[in-house]
């Protein structure tokens, strides 16, 4: 089946980029060091972070405070640097034949100096704002007019690199590196291959990719730039998409899955006795889904994600059921003691005594209660393992096991996962939860070879939670409507952020928040509990504990308190600072709440001085209670790179495809992908041959071992 893969054309795209013309050692070491550019290629996909439209100059009598960045041809007349020490800055005056505006740096004064002569016609682009009554540009880029610069392509749009101080000293400003960028293209474009089977070009109208390579950085129009981007876009997001895909065709045939075959006594008595409440017809579908999953001999693979509060424990329970019911052993994985704690509990409570056999194992579980477990666990005793990590540990063996539940997601690694695999000869069915909600497009990324369910809906009944956004000003009514809840039973959060790099002083305000409440709520008639990350678990728990137990009414946490800890009576979330904290982790705070029958109320305690982020944040916050919303609006905001969870994803590096941005072409990517594997999943047709040669080439083999 191997094809010869014969040596590549684009072997040179690997020369080492000292070679090109134009760069030479010096100014490679500079581009590695500053850039990491090493080779043609990585030079090849410096792409330009911008471009100049070139065909459109501003006059400065258009000038106003309003618009974007401009681009401007005048006269230097005059320069100046003035000021003191952090204030020093250089101002020049510049000129066209309509009016004048003001050119200001605070940096690298000496060299704008040098560069900015008076006198000659300079092309500057930067943003209009209005200082003084004046209008000025602070750290306009500049550059001396050359009405007929060598160019590829003609000059209306020019591309803008990035660059850095050093890289300029070395005549590679932007218009340098569009230079070498030039003899680069010259070389090497008739040598770029292909990558995609013509039909797929035809069908998605794609333009060639040396057609995009070249108008990605010397496009004629904007048409011809915004192909390219789509071409180049495409082809990232298309070979993720086949990776992760064939990752899961490969698995499927790996290997085999225990079969749950039938729906037993377990799972019938739970369904008809046991279960308090009527299932969400949410619920109903997942369980649905899972339960054909697990029939088809095929090990199951799937992410279940769910807003806080929808209902996912009882989910996992129900499947753990059916495990039993079909001979197998099942475990939980939560990622905190505590809320391995908080599983047992609510699965105990839910099946009561005598019904199946469920215990709890976490790192503080003792040796001898721990030698029980394993022996319980190995001759089949035990059913159900709740745990913390220290399921994965190489003593904890199953006689059987048959399903992973894994709580929380993100904070587990890929290599844990596996570990858990092996614990049986054929690996168990994974369920995977998270109460993070992810954005269609990110999942399909991030979790691409997992099946994906989705619980939508909130058991009914549910009030949703109100949420107001309050000034400092406002302390007096905040206090007076914590008292009122109280009055009424209710108990109440209060959240303040502790971020490493002010730590010292939110520790100050923490105290300051503590005194100032414990003044306005004295003890015998209040009680407070107090968590934060300087005590050690024990105490942590403790103070949880009296919580929980109602001892307290009040619980004043850094953001220590776990995601998914459980309180139904708590009904009020305040946080404080709430601009200092991200979108999804406001979400994950205020889902403490609202667990009860009482209505609860998320309060968002702010400063005046808002950034324009800081208010949508918040305004989202008051607006919506819709996890996926928030989502998305989160990944708007930060990007898919700071998005929870994504950090340590390889999968996220994209060079030019933006998952915010680009959700069409993702879609229609992966639309493409499943296509082509439905129909030849070995990339056996010769009309998939350039695929296949990718796998080869870029992958090493198409049936790599390696799993993830
Ligand atoms: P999460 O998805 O955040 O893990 P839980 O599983 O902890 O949510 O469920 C939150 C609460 O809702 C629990 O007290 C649970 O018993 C309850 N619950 C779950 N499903 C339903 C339902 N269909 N109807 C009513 N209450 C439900
Ligand atoms: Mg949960």
């Amino acid at each position: 089946m191997d094809l010869p893969s014969g040596k590549l054309k684009e072997q040179i795209l690997k020369t080492p980029v000292e070679y090109l013309k134009g760069v030479g050692t010096q100014r490679a070491d500079i581009l590695k060091k500053d850039l990491a550019i090493f080779t043609y290629q990585d030079l090849l996909e410096h792409y330009p972070f911008r471009y100049i439209d070139r065909t459109r100059f501003y006059k400065i009598r258009e000038l106003n405070g309003e618009l974007p960045a401009v681009q401007i041809l005048g006269r230097i007349v005059s320069k100046d640097i003035i000021g003191e020490k952090q204030a020093k800055r250089l101002v020049a005056n510049f000129k066209d034949e309509t009016g004048s505006i003001e050119l200001v740096w605070f940096q690298s004064l000496k060299w704008v100096d040098k560069i900015i002569q008076q006198g000659a016609v300079f092309m500057i682009f930067g943003k209009p704002a209005i200082f003084n009554g004046r209008i000025s540009i602070t750290h306009p880029e500049v550059e001396l007019y050359q009405p007929k610069a060598e160019n590829k392509g003609n000059l209306s749009l020019q591309p803008v690199y990035s660059s850095t101080e050093k890289l300029k000293q070395f005549n590679l400003d932007s218009r340098g590196i569009q230079r070498i960028l030039a003899n680069l293209i010259d070389q090497v474009i008739r040598q770029i291959e292909e990558t995609l089977p013509d039909q797929i070009l035809a069908e998605h109208r794609l333009m060639s990719r040396q057609k995009a390579f070249f108008n990605i950085h010397f496009p004629d129009n904007t048409e011809l730039l915004r192909s390219a981007e789509r071409r180049l876009k495409f082809d990232e997001l298309f070979f993720i998409q086949l990776k992760l895909l064939r990752t899961k065709i490969i698995r499927t045939h790996k290997f085999k899955g225990a079969v749950f075959a039938s729906v037993g006594e377990k799972f019938n008595t739970f369904f008809s006795e046991k279960l308090p409440f009527e299932l969400t017809s949410a619920q109903k579908r997942v369980v649905r889904e899972i339960r054909q999953d697990t029939q088809r001999g095929i090990q199951m693979n799937r992410l279940l994600q769910g807003d806080v509060g929808s209902g996912k424990t009882v989910v996992a329970l129900m499947m753990t059921l059916l495990a039993i019911d079909n001979g197998f052993q099942a475990c939980i994985m939560a990622p905190t003691e505590i809320l391995a704690q908080q599983h047992y509990i609510s699965i105990k409570s839910l099946v009561g005594d005598d019904f199946v056999e469920v215990e709890l194992l976490t790192g503080s579980t003792t040796k001898k209660l721990r030698k029980i477990l394993h022996d319980k666990l190995e001759n089949g005793r035990l059913n159900i393992l709740v745990g913390t990590h220290a399921l994965i540990e190489d003593a904890v063996k199953f006689q059987n096991l048959g399903l992973v539940v894994i709580d929380e997601q993100h904070r587990f690694g890929v290599e844990q996962r596996a570990k858990l695999w092996r614990k049986n000869t054929i690996p168990p069915h994974v369920l995977v939860m998270t109460a993070t909600p992810i954005p269609r497009t990110l999942a399909m990324t991030l979790y691409g070879d997992l099946d994906i369910s989705v619980i939508d809906e909130l058991p009914a009944g549910r009030k949703p939670i109100k949420t107001v956004h309050m000034y400092h000003s406002q302390r007096l009514r905040m206090f007076g409507f914590m008292k009122e809840e109280i009055e009424k039973g209710r108990q109440i959060y209060i959240v303040y952020p502790l971020i490493k790099e002010s730590e010292k002083l939110d520790l100050l305000y923490l105290e300051a928040g503590i005194d100032a409440i414990s003044n306005v709520f004295p003890p015998p008639l209040y009680n407070i509990s107090i968590v934060h990350g300087k005590l050690t678990p024990k105490e942590k728990s403790s103070e949880m504990e009296r919580f929980v137990k109602k001892q307290t009414q009040i619980m004043v946490a850094t953001t220590v308190i776990e995601v998914g800890v459980n309180v139904p009576n708590a009904s009020v979330m305040i946080i404080e600072n709430a601009e200092r904290f991200g979108l999804s982790q406001l979400h994950q705070l205020r889902g403490r709440v609202g667990r009860g029958v009482d209505q609860s109320y998320c309060i968002l305690m702010s400063g005046n001085k808002l950034s324009s982020d800081a208010r949508i944040r918040l305004d989202t916050m008051v607006r919506t209670n819709d996890g996926f919303e928030i989502a998305e609006i989160d990944l708007q905001l930060r990007g898919p790179g700071n998005i929870e969870g994504t950090q340590q994803s390889g999968v996220l590096d994209l060079k030019l495809a933006d998952l915010a941005q680009d959700q069409q072409i993702l879609i229609e990517a992966r639309k493409t992908v499943i296509k082509i594997l439905e129909d030849d999943p070995e990339l056996t047709d010769e009309s998939n041959r350039l695929l296949r040669q990718y796998f080869e080439r870029r992958v090493g083999g198409i049936s790599w071992d390696k799993i993830s």
